[in-house]
């Protein structure tokens, strides 16, 4: 399969932080001239059966789909697992035990957000959860700008939710090891998401790659909606140098909030390997 097709294998609804249905979101996909599509809800596989159907209702390819989250040198990494088969016991089991902590981790954050005269946080967060078990900074976020406390999401991470701001939380996830493993032997290929996103020093990000690879991960997030031009180049480089497979996702959350929209993003630059080349028979049609 050529490189030139529009994918969008990242993106998110209700299920976990997105605003649209798995449904409006196939719909929005096709409208926008995708032709390959995942939903990739954070640390759940709870929307694939809906997001399949819709997509085969409106004529689209489709690839299953999540978003993993992971503690990795004490930083929290983004795993995108495709093409996997979203029953296997071993995936599911991993990733309620990975999404488990986050009802406490909501509280202890409220209460850091209440220290600073915001009080209600919680149950304010609760409102805009979808899925309760879910519940993520970006519930949060979306109630800190309903009560006026910053103009948009962007801000609000900035001024709170990020490390060292009152509503931050330290919370462990799964293990890279763990996220990799529960996704290939589910028959699917894992992705490193949005690279450019962590902040990580050359030798953090050696690190990361290497045992990404080591692990039995083969792709890596190229075009996305969190890279700029400039990085499309380094990370198409670093996908050629580690030898992974590229892939293409907007990361689109909500029509309010996203800046980049489902199936709008250039092409993958040429002389890659796309992720649905390896993909192949996993396409659901
Ligand atoms: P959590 O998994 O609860 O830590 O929440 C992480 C989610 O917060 C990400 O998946 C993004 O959707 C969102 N997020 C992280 N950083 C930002 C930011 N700077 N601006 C807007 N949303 C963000
Ligand atoms: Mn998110
Ligand atoms: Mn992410
Ligand atoms: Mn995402």
């Amino acid at each position: 399969m050529t490189s030139i097709l529009n994918a969008d294998l990242h993106c998110h609804s209700v299920v976990s932080d997105g605003t649209l249905t798995p449904e409006e979101l196939a719909q929005r996909a096709h409208r926008n001239g995708v032709e390959l599509w995942a939903l990739t809800d954070h640390d759940e596989v709870g929307g694939q059966q809906r997001a399949g159907v819709a997509a085969r209702a409106v004529g689209l390819q489709y690839l299953t789909g999540t978003e993993i989250s992971v503690t990795f040198i004490g930083r929290t990494v983004h795993i995108v697992g495709l093409g996997f088969d979203p029953d296997d016991s071993a995936l599911r089991q991993g990733l309620v035990q990975t999404r488990g902590g986050r009802g406490q981790r909501a509280k202890e954050m409220s209460a850091g957000l209440a220290q600073i005269g915001i009080p209600g946080a919680y149950e304010g967060a609760l409102k805009y959860a979808g899925n309760l078990e879910l519940i993520s900074r970006t519930h949060f976020a979306r109630f800190l700008v309903e009560v006026g406390a910053c103009k948009d999401t962007n801000e609000v991470f900035r001024k709170y939710l990020t490390e060292g701001k009152p509503g931050f939380v330290e919370h462990r996830w799964a293990t890279l090891k763990d996220a990799v493993t529960w996704i290939t032997r589910a028959g699917g290929v894992a992705v490193i998401a949005h690279p450019a996103r962590y902040g990580f020093t050359a030798n953090e990000e050696f690190a990361l790659f290497t045992e990404f690879k080591l692990h039995g991960g083969q792709g890596v997030e190229v075009v996305t909606g969190s890279h700029t031009t400039a990085e499309y180049q380094t990370y198409a480089s670093m996908a050629r140098e580690f030898e992974l497979a590229a892939s293409r996702g907007s990361d689109f959350h909500s029509p309010n909030e996203s800046h980049t929209e489902l199936g709008t993003l250039p092409y993958l630059p040429g002389n890659l390997t796309p992720v649905w080349e390896l993909l192949a028979d996993r396409i659901q049609h």
